[in-house]
C-alpha cells in the first residue's frame, strides 16, 4: 500500500521512533501523544479496518496484544497498567486506514473516553 503512512513506516520510507518489532507487528511512538506514553501497535499486513479482517488474521491480533503486554512489562507498567484502544471508522475517530491500537500509559485515564 504505497499511500498508507503506516506501511511507509513499516518499510522505513518515513522515520518513526520504533519500540517493538517482530515478524508481524510493529510498535512506535505516536507523533501527537495523548498521554506521557502513547504508542501505536500495528500489524505489518495492510488491513484498513476491522471490517477487512479475515479469519486467517486472528493470530495477528493475538500477537499484537501479546506484544503490547510484553512492552508494558519492559516499561515497568505491571502495577499501573495501560490502555489499549482502537478506533474503527469515522464516528470513532479513525484517521489512518491501517488497523492500529493506541497504547496509552503514564497518567490516570478517564472512562468513558469522549
Ligand atoms: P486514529 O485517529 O485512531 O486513526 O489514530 C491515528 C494516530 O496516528 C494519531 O494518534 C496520529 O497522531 C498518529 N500518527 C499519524 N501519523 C503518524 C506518524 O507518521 N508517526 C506516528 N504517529 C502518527
Amino acid at each position: 500500500m504505497q499511500e498508507c503512512i503506516f506501511c511507509k513506516i513499516i518499510n522505513r520510507e518515513i522515520p518513526a521512533d520504533i519500540v517493538y518489532e517482530d515478524d508481524c507487528i510493529l510498535a512506535f511512538k505516536d507523533i501527537q501523544p495523548a498521554a506521557p506514553t502513547h504508542l501505536l501497535f500495528i500489524p505489518k499486513k495492510h488491513i484498513p479496518t476491522f471490517f477487512d479482517l479475515q479469519p486467517e488474521d486472528s493470530h495477528i491480533l493475538g500477537k499484537l496484544q501479546l506484544a503490547a503486554a510484553s512492552v508494558a512489562k519492559d516499561m515497568g507498567l505491571t502495577e499501573r497498567g495501560f490502555r489499549l484502544v482502537s478506533n474503527c471508522m469515522k464516528d470513532a475517530g479513525q484517521l489512518v486506514w491501517h488497523i492500529h491500537y493506541h497504547f496509552l500509559a503514564g497518567r490516570t485515564l478517564q472512562w468513558p473516553p469522549g
